[in-house]
């Protein structure tokens, strides 16, 4: 049962496991939006595996490419080595990025996102012979060294000391418990500010850095979208500037947020795209969009031996067709906005739900206390301890979902991109069912 999977579990691996201790089960089957444990309870799941399964788990057309591939007779992985089927992957991804991928070429990095990160940050050092990156708070791009530097949230910096040097944090515009106010205005001026007064300037201090890197709607930080006009400014400030635009959509990207790649809300073009999670359909993949004149790579300059996982380009290829094809960034957007809808409906009724925020469905629950004093940016005090009491009542009620943001205080949704209207339905049953159960 799953008491003793955990505790087997407790037995063999190490203190650092996480998702178990929140959600304690063992899983035996899924299928869908669903999961079913070994002791045959079911869980809507609204977390897809951190947002990779983009097409929910065990799809039909997923399953049978990895069938394909198994027939074809091809290898498992090929290093960089090419293979039709790696052909067709990369003609497809590029034919996504903007100007259907025209001015960009690809760089396979290895199976995580962290790898794709890591490759970023040392191609912008390399582009543009300066060292510094400027990130934002609240970001996240993984937990390897470079990325975890670039990473604004200091709990997994606890784990080691000393840090990639000359990162740069500026505040990211929050649209929630933000003194920069709605929009961001502040922020953007700042950050101008701060480009075009201090940097090379020696009685500032501040050197120019190689590379701005950021998500345009923040993930794990919390669901943070970036206003669409900051993203622009920032946009032109590193353009004018010859400062490379990293934007990281290893989470936000493939119609998560209700377009194919979330800067597409600001319709601004990155100098590097970062793709990981969805890019591989469920099988750990992560590949570099790059403008083809900041390739500055020589061979041999960033390998890595998991660059060729032929069964996650199967995956990938049948999952972007998937997506592309049925119009699901159209479908994941009219959901968003419906669900939104309803999520303040609730709200209403339960003030324990301080903002809900989001693009499609990538969706964020800050939980406050109502009964406190407003602080000085105008919202309740954040509340972390109801927030984990709600996952767990969730969990509860047979719904998976994450936490995210500053001490966990934002519930998060990210559930497979093809959950139909009737789940969602289900969705919000189960969450009031948690609300409910808290004695709220
Ligand atoms: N960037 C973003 C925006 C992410 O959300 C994540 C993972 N949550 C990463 C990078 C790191 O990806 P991985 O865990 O595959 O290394």
């Amino acid at each position: 049962n799953n008491e003793t999977y955990l505790a087997r579990q407790a037995e063999f691996e190490s203190n650092v496991r996480s998702y178990p201790r929140k959600l304690p089960l063992a899983i035996a089957q899924a299928n869908g939006v669903w999961i079913t444990d070994v002791d045959n309870n079911q869980y809507l799941d609204c977390l897809a595996g951190a947002g990779t399964l983009a097409l929910g788990h065990n799809h039909p057309d997923v399953l049978q490419s990895i069938q394909n591939v198994i027939t074809s007779g091809l290898p498992l992985h090929t290093l960089d080595l090419t293979t039709p089927l790696k052909d067709r992957f990369s003609e497809y991804l590029l034919s996504l990025l903007p100007a259907q991928g025209k001015e960009y070429c690809l760089q396979f990095t290895g199976p995580s996102g962290a790898d794709a990160v890591e490759a970023a940050l040392k191609l912008a050092k390399k582009v543009t012979g300066r060292s510094g990156i400027i990130s934002f708070s609240g970001g996240y791009h993984g937990m390897t060294h470079g990325a975890l530097s670039v990473t604004g949230n200091l709990s997994p910096k606890e784990a080691v000391d000393g840090m990639m040097p000359e990162v740069q944090f500026m505040p990211y515009p929050h649209q929630y418990r933000c003194p920069l106010g709605i929009g961001g205005d502040a922020g953007v001026k700042a950050l101008t500010y701060y480009f075009e007064n201090l940097i090379n300037d020696v009685e500032s201090g501040v050197r120019k850095p190689a590379a701005v890197i950021l998500e345009a709607v923040q993930g794990e930080g919390g669901v943070n979208p970036a206003p669409v006009e900051w993203l622009q400014r920032i946009r032109k400030v590193t353009k004018e500037h010859g400062i490379l635009l990293i934007v990281d959509e290893v989470q936000a990207g493939f119609c998560r947020t209700g377009k194919l790649f979330a800067f597409e809300h600001a319709g601004i073009e990155p100098d590097i795209i970062v793709m990981s999670k969805a890019v591989g359909g469920g099988l750990p993949l992560a590949v570099l969009g790059i403008k083809k004149e900041f390739d500055a790579w020589s061979p041999g300059h960033h390998t890595g031996t998991f660059r060729g996982n032929q069964l996650a380009m199967a995956t990938g290829l049948t999952t972007l067709k998937h997506l592309t094809e049925n119009k699901i960034a159209d479908k994941v957007a009219a959901q968003g906005e419906w669900l939104k809808g309803q999520l303040a409906e609730l709200q209403k009724r339960y003030p324990v739900i301080g903002q809900v925020r989001g693009l499609g469905l990538m969706i964020g629950i800050e939980i406050v206390k109502p009964n406190e004093a407003k602080d000085h940016m105008g919202c309740y005090p954040a509340d972390p301890e109801l927030s984990a009491l709600l996952q767990k009542n969730c969990f509860k009620a047979g719904l998976i979902l994450e936490r995210g943001g500053r001490n966990g205080v934002v519930l998060r949704l990210l559930p497979s991109l093809l959950i139909t209207n009737d789940e969602l339905a289900i969705f919000l049953d189960k969450f009031e069912q948690a609300l409910l159960a808290a004695g709220i």
